[in-house]
């Protein structure tokens, strides 16, 4: 053993929170399936664990794992994005706050603020977290949270973490980033000046569709907000459980080249699809043409894998397309190896339709997997034509 700590990207991903087990050197560790744990005495603890809602092993193990990828010093590992968010905001808003909400942010996540925590006597205001000025307009004296998503979902637009943790910071406030669609293999918001990262790790983290959870990390030098996210999840219980544990940490392992190859693959479809008739617009950070190319092209390493695609036919051009896919599978979520098709409007966004976050009903997202690029261009092509015989 040498002295030399690891701390790039890749090697974290392989082994932070892997430790060899000292007894029977099994590489990987035990998944730790078990709710209790026997004490020598009372309350005498062997390695602090006591009941699996307040810890279990292959939970921290996880926690590690996030914590290092993310940059953060707290990795907190939940049942699922939306638990890891809940907790979070009952953590740092009491009724009488106000949070700033992006007008393109994950319907789930609107839904959660507008009417769970707005029943609990938060206020919000829906914003465009693209516009600097708008963000600072919205600000008010009860505000506490600023939320970010960037690229938003499903409309790619990006925001500019570091000049919005100046905004946030010069007036007192908590910013969040969602870091879910590009990942912490190709962004780092902590880097950039945010305070916590929310994670649905159900989607790159866990990367193959076969399991969902959520995470908190929180940065460096806020031990005082970790405890008291953690002490929501341990009070109020959205814990994930060891298999789902383990299953995103094998994930994780593989996500780095995973999102080279997802974003490689996407770059080549927003390309090809650009000059297409049957598309009104290609929704994709990775071309020069997007408004936020020059911010995305600054704050990731590359643009992911997630395409949205303003259809020229409409709303019914959008709904044939959907339903015309053979490699790509209509179905929400989005992050696995294989390629999904999702229409927005009615599906991932429904909760959202009548609000200020709702989407056209013209677009259609695309979560490019990991499948060969020719016979996912050949797919999205005929399922265009579709769209134009249906016109
Ligand atoms: C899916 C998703 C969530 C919610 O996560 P769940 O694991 O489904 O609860 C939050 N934010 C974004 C950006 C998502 O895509």
């Amino acid at each position: 053993m040498t002295d030399a700590r690891p701390s790039r990207f890749d090697t974290l991903a392989v082994h932070a929170g892997q430790h060899t087990d000292p007894t029977t050197g099994d590489a990987i560790p035990a998944i730790h399936v078990t709710s209790t744990y026997a004490q020598d005495g009372i309350g005498n603890l062997r390695g602090g664990y006591e009941y699996s809602r307040g810890g279990n092993p292959t939970r921290t193990a996880l926690e590690e794992q996030l914590a290092a990828i993310e940059g953060g010093a707290h990795g907190i590992s939940f049942a699922s994005g939306l638990a890891a968010e809940d907790a979070l905001l009952r953590a740092v808003v009491a009724p009488g706050d106000h949070v700033l909400v992006p007008n393109d942010v994950y319907g789930g996540t609107h839904r959660l603020i507008r009417t769970v925590h707005g029943k609990a006597g938060v206020a919000h205001t829906t914003v465009d977290t693209a516009d600097l000025d708008a963000v600072r307009a919205a600000v008010r004296p009860e505000s506490k949270v600023l939320w970010v998503e960037t690229p938003s979902n499903p409309l790619m637009k990006i925001s500019d973490i570091a000049a919005l943790a100046e905004l946030a910071h010069e007036n007192g406030l908590l910013l969040v980033v969602d870091n879910t669609f590009a990942s912490p293999a190709l962004q780092r918001p902590l880097d950039l000046g945010a305070d916590v990262v929310v994670h649905s790790t159900t989607k790159y983290l866990g990367g193959h569709s076969d399991v969902v959870g959520g995470a908190v990390v929180v940065k460096e030098g806020a031990d005082e907000l970790a405890e008291q996210v953690r002490y929501v999840q341990f009070a109020a219980g959205a814990v994930s459980g060891p298999f789902d544990a383990f299953l995103t940490t094998r994930g994780i392992k593989t996500l780095s080249v995973r999102m080279q190859r997802h974003s490689e693959t996407a770059q080549t479809l927003a390309e090809r699809l650009v000059h297409h008739p049957a598309v009104a617009r290609v929704l994709y950070p990775g071309l020069p043409d997007h408004p936020g190319h020059k911010i995305a092209a600054h704050q990731m390493s590359r643009f992911g894998g997630m395409i949205s695609l303003d259809l020229a036919g409409g709303e019914a051009a959008a709904r044939t397309f959907a339903e015309s896919t053979e490699v790509f599978l209509l179905a929400e979520s989005l992050g696995g190896v294989e390629s999904l098709v999702n229409y927005p409007s009615e599906m991932t966004h429904a909760s959202v339709r009548g609000t200020e976050a709702e989407v056209p009903p013209s677009i259609v997202r695309l979560s490019v997997g990991l499948e060969d690029v020719t016979d996912l261009l050949d797919d999205v092509l005929q399922a265009l034509d579709r769209t134009h015989a249906a016109h």
